[in-house]
Order: structure tokens, then sequence, then C-alpha cells
């Protein structure tokens, strides 16, 4: 992911599309990292706790991967948000579906009130 990522970065033109592909690799990669790191301390035990192994070291370095350069929260919201712009030029060009229509009273326009 981080490799098909970078190689977008080098290669896509489109700044919006490589945007999500960087942030949806950011917050999927460190959380996946951290998960490993947590397995592995729990198949050592609480010797994975102490400081003979490098364990801790690691645990405690790969938490902050999920803040620094842009915490996961902010990387989901550029996720969502570039999703949207993705989604929204393709509505602009009749590609996507208006999944509003799919509703079996879609047409009761009186009934959809948004406040
Ligand atoms: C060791 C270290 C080195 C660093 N080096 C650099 C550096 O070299 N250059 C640099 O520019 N910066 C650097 N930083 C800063 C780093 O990029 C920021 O810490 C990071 O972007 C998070 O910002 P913040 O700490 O201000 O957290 P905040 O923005 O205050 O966020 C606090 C918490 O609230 C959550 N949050 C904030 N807004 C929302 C929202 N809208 N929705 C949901 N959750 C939200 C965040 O996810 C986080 O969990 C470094 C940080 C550390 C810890």
């Amino acid at each position: 992911m981080v490799y098909a990522t970078s190689r977008a970065a080098d290669e896509v033109a489109d700044m919006d599309h490589v945007r999500r592909l960087i942030s949806e690799t950011k917050k999927f990669v460190t959380e996946s990292c951290q998960k490993v790191v947590h397995n592995a301390m729990q198949v050592v035990g609480g010797i994975g706790y102490t400081n003979v192994l490098p364990l801790e070291r690691i645990y405690r370095d790969i938490r902050l991967a999920s803040i620094w350069t842009g915490t996961n929260e902010v990387m989901a919201m550029i996720v969502a948000h570039e999703w949207y712009r993705e989604h929204g030029k393709h509505k602009a060009a009749k590609l996507a579906r208006d999944y509003a229509r799919d509703a079996a009273e879609a047409d009761a326009a009186d009934e959809i009130i948004y406040e």
C-alpha cells in the first residue's frame, strides 16, 4: 500500500486522488502497525513490557505514528472529503447512481424535510 501510494504520488496528476490515497495509507498502515505490535506484546507476555526487549519502545513509537504528520482522525476527514469530491465529479458527469432514487417513495417530496 505504501509503495503503490508512493508511486501514485510520483506519477498521477490528479492530486485530489493522490491526497486521498496518502491519507488512507497513512491511517490504515499506522493502525495496522499498532495492531501488530500489540499482538507481539500479547505473544511474549509481561516481558514485552520491560526494557529487556525492544517491544515497549516500538509500542510507544508506533503510537506516535497515528498522531504526528496529521492525526488519523484528520486523515479520516480528508478521505471522506476527497471521496465526496470524487463522487461529486462523477455525479456532475452523470456517472453515479442517485441513491435517493432507490427508495420506494422517492417522489414523496413533501415527506423529505431537512431541518
Ligand atoms: C515528536 C513530535 C514531532 C513533531 N514534529 C513536527 C515537525 O517536525 N513539523 C511539524 O510541523 N509538526 C510536528 N509535530 C506536530 C504534529 O504534526 C502534531 O502534533 C499533529 O499534527 C497533531 O496536532 P496537535 O498535536 O496539535 O493535536 P490537535 O490538533 O490538538 O488534536 C488533539 C486530538 O484531537 C483530535 N482532533 C482534532 N481535531 C479533530 C477533528 N476535527 N475531529 C476529530 N478529532 C480531532 C486529534 O486527532 C487528536 O487526537 C510533531 C509532533 C510530535 C509529537
